[in-house]
């Protein structure tokens, strides 16, 4: 099978795999992510963005540069690096890059940048192209990234219950979205079926999977005290509403 991922591509993907593997689920993981600039103005390009994933709260975002070199990283690459971080308000970076860095780029990240090597060999059996497709109509090629898989409780009536008697329900959905558009994607825990949810609520009320749980999905567009903007992804059940996945933007 011919792999759809050019190796920059998959380079990124992995990454970001590896990232959501070993971060708390806290965090949630979007590869391919833009941000508007505040000093720039413009939509910055992040290979991988790592935002809080409960709440609209960006004071805490890491940003992912991966680079594929034939030579090392240099001080000048650190120092647009840096350039970007400040650009889109980022606390940490993470540069990650095949062929290692010279001296004076080790000095020049310091604390706020984590550097690590990631040689080109850990592609080979890395394959996203059998990720799910994404289902948006004009969305060419996307496919979905599971960014986590966060633990729920809900509390609910079972059926049949008598005296009004709740009992604590634990569910594990996987959460993601797309690769290309970044639509968000929920697996449903009971029926394994994939479902969409648009990032904009305008006139949503929500979506529920085929199997009728007793709780929907529903995606907004919300915004943080300093006026940045987020899309949003929240659980709704009777009593609990809660924010399963984000990206800001
Ligand atoms: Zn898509
Ligand atoms: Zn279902």
């Amino acid at each position: 099978m011919t792999s759809e991922y050019p190796n920059w591509k998959k380079y990124e993907r992995l990454i970001a795999q590896m990232m959501r593997d070993q971060l708390d689920t806290n965090f949630s993981v979007t590869p391919n992510a833009t941000i508007k600039g505040i000093s720039s103005n413009i939509n910055r390009q992040i290979d991988v963005l790592i935002d809080s994933r409960h709440d609209t709260d960006n004071s805490t975002r890491l940003i992912v540069d991966a680079k594929i070199r034939t030579r090392k990283i240099s001080l000048l690459d650190v120092e647009s690096f840096i350039g970007l971080m400040n650009d889109v308000q980022a606390t940490h970076g993470y540069l990650v890059s095949t062929n290692g860095f010279t001296k004076s780029a080790i000095i020049r990240a310091q604390e706020a940048i984590t550097l690590r090597i990631l040689p080109l060999e850990y592609l080979e059996n890395f394959e996203p192209s059998n990720w799910p497709d994404c289902t948006v109509k004009n969305c060419k090629n996307g496919k979905v990234f599971w960014d986590g898989y966060p633990a729920i409780d809900l509390y609910v009536q079972p059926q049949g219950a008598i005296n009004h008697e709740i009992s604590k329900l634990t569910i594990v959905n996987y959460v993601g979205k797309c690769d290309k558009c970044r639509c968000f994607y929920i697996k449903c825990t009971n029926c394994k079926t994939i479902l969409m949810v648009p990032h904009s609520d305008n006139g949503d009320c929500g979506h529920q999977c085929t199997c009728r749980q007793s709780w929907f999905w529903l995606g907004s567009i919300e915004s943080d005290s300093s006026g940045n903007k987020s899309a949003e992804l929240h659980l709704i059940a009777s009593n609990k509403v809660m924010t399963v996945s984000r990206r800001s933007f």
